[in-house]
């Protein structure tokens, strides 16, 4: 049988109060591709047509997670697991995909109420090569792994798991609560060519999402991001760290629509075998205030 499951976190779609502002900020700290086209505003990291579109609505939250399958097939059989467990979903129309750039899209809530939406082929615009927003040493990390990984707003773990269990994910890495932090499951695709998580659940927050990590071939473009952030308006809200799970080397900061961006390098391949473990090898401290626990909404004796 064709494997169903999600292979990746494909695209965003955000609502901001400014996208003149995310487009410096994307562009000159990120350093994403930001263009227009037909009077919509997009950012890219790759040859796909957009990974992020950004929409001026003043909400400053995500508007949709796009989370791929590999094919019609894939999304046929994912549409009759979800009406066999009886979770809602709707077909979106012709437009609503061209509007997406994707072939094949279907629109549904995950248990917290998280906007999904699960499609098959994205455009490829092989025709334009990236033009990244500012110089950088290599590429970003996508392909097949996708865009990046997010930390989902959950107001229930074992539900939410269940949920992305049933889109074909499997926690293949729990963190275990260490103060204000209670447990998260890290969320990983089966597809062979897959990032080591595609999101994470466990953590109650304030919006619909904590941060969005994008990766960088070249460790100098995660310094170089920042030394760009030491000196702008924007927060380092965790600082260079290694992390336990993915092994990578990064460091969060401020975006201008308060959620996180977490730029990355390198690590090791994604272990098939789940665990979960207590704190990271080094680094990542926490600047007060600004960090996750911004968004964390005290769900009384906490989520795990
Ligand atoms: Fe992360």
């Amino acid at each position: 049988m064709t494997d169903y499951g999600v292979t990746e976190l494909g695209y965003m779609r955000w609502g901001v109060s400014s996208i003149r502002e995310w487009k410096e900020f994307a562009t000159a700290i990120c350093g994403m591709e930001y263009f227009e086209e037909d009077g919509e505003a997009f950012l890219r990291t790759d040859l796909q047509h957009h990974r992020i579109r950004l929409i001026e609505d003043g909400t400053d939250d995500c508007l949709a997670f796009g989370l791929r399958v590999r094919s019609r097939a894939a999304l046929r059989i994912m549409e009759s697991k979800l009406t066999e467990a009886g979770v809602k979903w709707t077909r979106l129309g012709a437009d609503e995909a061209h509007a997406r750039r994707v072939r094949e899209v279907i629109a549904l809530e995950d248990p917290a109420g998280n906007p999904i939406e699960i499609y098959h082929s994205p455009r490829i615009s092989y025709h334009k090569p990236l033009h990244t927003g500012r110089p950088m040493f290599g590429k970003f990390v996508t392909g097949n792994a996708g865009l990046g990984h997010i930390i989902a707003n959950t107001k229930d773990l074992e539900a939410s798991e269940n949920f992305y269990e049933l889109l074909g994910l499997e926690a293949c890495f729990y963190s275990e609560p260490v103060g204000p932090m209670p447990s998260v499951a890290f969320m990983q695709s089966t597809d062979p060519e897959r990032r080591d998580h595609v999101i994470a659940v466990g953590l109650a927050l304030t919006k619909r999402f904590n941060h969005l990590m994008i990766q960088v071939e070249h460790l100098d473009d995660v310094f170089q991001a920042w030394e760009l952030v030491k000196k702008s308006k924007y927060k380092i809200a965790l600082d260079i760290g290694r992390h336990a799970n993915d092994g990578q080397i990064s460091f969060y900061f401020t975006s201008p629509s308060g959620f996180l961006i977490e730029i990355g390098h390198g690590g090791k391949s994604p272990e098939t075998l789940s665990r979960m473990t207590t704190g990271d090898p080094w680094g990542h401290d926490m600047t007060p205030g600004t960090g996750p626990e911004l968004f964390l909404v005290d769900m009384g004796g906490g989520a795990a």
